[in-house]
């Protein structure tokens, strides 16, 4: 019966949905319910959940607080739009506006539905304020599905369409690991943001509109740049009159461990920060946050039908009060550590583990068929998925060549749980080889 449910919502998520719409596992896995780390099928099998539906799960699935909020606000008001001003929605604004990095100035916020829409939002601003057109992305970049946000995305398999939109460039992402300059860190003094300086000079008339960057390249695979990284590059853009947008649509909301937003580990502030994904748990949202003088830029009417909705606006003030009061900003880090010593340890044993990186609760193994040529091992990869799924463990794939596990489980996750996560990746990566 069970297994029956299963294979009814697969034959119709085939007849009825997009095949765009992509599914891991050689045969894709429902899910019927979750709650805290853990996921359901319809056979209830039991799931421990490290990719918590990509970055977004940040407090543990179905969290009571968050739960509670949402039922709450649901009998009180669900939907009026933005032409009335609702609770929920300044009350977390005034969240936000406390939260940003400190001495940023970043209090304004303009609410959506998604990290698309809050990229699109930031990126429209950025030019409205500046007057200039060009936009800088990173290479290996990932912005959304907007025909903007697909034109700053900047990996082949995402793009699809050729050039949709003029005025987008990308710069060298800071990708030690597969350099495009073949430098080593630090001998190569940070070749990859000195050359935004040349693209800007060579690509645009001088002038840009912003720098659009991810702090940490997410769906890229988790790319962590060098410390300094930002501190050279932001400056170089600012110098041609461009606006820093920083995505922290992954690597927001303590995700990195210790600080609330990515940036903060880099000693740069940005002029507009972007958020989606783990602000609500799971409810629908995208935010763009800026200094006033940046948000009074805006031209023209705006109106977001359902952005700032009372039900996800509440849904995030309570995610946000859980990660305050569970402190699982540090809990990222703490947690965060013991993984990464736990991959380091599986890096020791198996040699198609080429990079570990990351940063809290935010880790990746990039996978290469050869340490020296670095060939992406995009074959083993399927093979490991499978592996770690009949073993009850969900993890996440990224990097433009498909090659990257990724693993960002719920900030709620401890210790013990990052055990067995290592436990059934050791021995996945075993029954792979065989
Ligand atoms: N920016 C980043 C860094 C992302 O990872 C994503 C989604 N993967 C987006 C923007 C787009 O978000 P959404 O899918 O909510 O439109």
């Amino acid at each position: 019966m069970a297994a029956q449910a299963a294979s009814t919502i697969r034959e119709l998520q085939r007849r009825y949905l997009f095949p765009s719409v992509i599914t891991y596992y050689e045969e894709s896995l429902p899910i019927e319910s979750a709650r805290g780390c853990h996921a359901f099928d319809f056979d209830g099998n039991r799931y421990l959940d490290f990719f918590g539906g990509i970055l977004t799960i940040s407090v543990g699935h179905s969290h009571p607080r968050v739960s509670a909020a949402v039922r709450r606000q649901i009998e009180k008001l669900v939907h009026v739009s933005t032409l009335y001003p609702n609770e929920p929605q300044v009350r977390l604004a005034e969240k936000i506006a406390a939260k940003t990095p400190a001495g940023a100035g970043l209090t304004q916020s303009f609410f959506t539905n998604s990290g698309s829409e809050a990229d699109e939002t930031a990126v429209a601003l950025a030019r409205m304020a500046t007057g200039s057109g060009a936009v800088i992305g990173l290479r290996h970049g990932y912005s959304g599905r907007t025909v903007l946000a697909r034109q700053l995305t900047a990996q082949a398999p995402w793009r699809g369409l050729d050039d949709e939109m003029p005025g987008v460039k990308q710069a060298h992402a800071p990708y030690c690991y597969r350099c495009a300059f073949r430098l080593a860190y630090p001998a190569c003094e940070l070749a990859c943001a000195r050359d935004l300086e040349e693209l800007i000079q060579t690509t645009t008339t001088g002038r840009v509109a912003c720098f659009l960057a991810e702090t940490i390249l997410g769906v890229g695979g988790f790319v962590v740049p060098p410390r300094e990284y930002f501190e050279v590059a932001v400056p170089i853009v600012r110098e041609h009159g461009g606006l820093f947008v920083c995505d922290e649509v992954q690597a927001g909301w303590g995700r990195t461990g210790d600080r609330w937003f990515g940036i903060e580990h880099f000693g740069v502030k940005p002029d507009i920060l972007t958020m989606a994904k783990g602000t609500a748990n799971g409810f629908p949202i995208g935010v763009t946050v800026t200094r006033p003088e940046i948000a009074s830029k805006w031209k023209g009417l705006t109106i977001s039908t359902f952005g700032g909705n009372p039900v996800s606006c509440a849904a995030a003030l309570a995610t946000i009060e859980v990660i305050e009061e569970e402190s699982l900003v540090r809990n990222a880090a703490v947690v965060g550590a013991h993984l990464e010593d736990g991959l380091r340890g599986l890096a020791e044993k198996y040699p198609i583990i080429g990079d570990v990186r990351g940063m809290g609760l935010m880790r990746a193994l990039e996978l290469v068929t050869d340490r020296k040529t670095k060939e992406p091992a995009r074959k083993a990869i399927l093979r490991i998925f499978e592996e770690t799924r009949r073993r009850g463990l969900l993890i996440g794939k990224g990097g433009l060549y498909g090659n990257v596990i990724r693993l960002s489980p719920p900030l709620t996750v401890g210790k013990a749980e990052v055990d067995e996560a290592v436990r059934i990746l050791d021995e996945s990566f075993a029954a792979a080889r065989a």
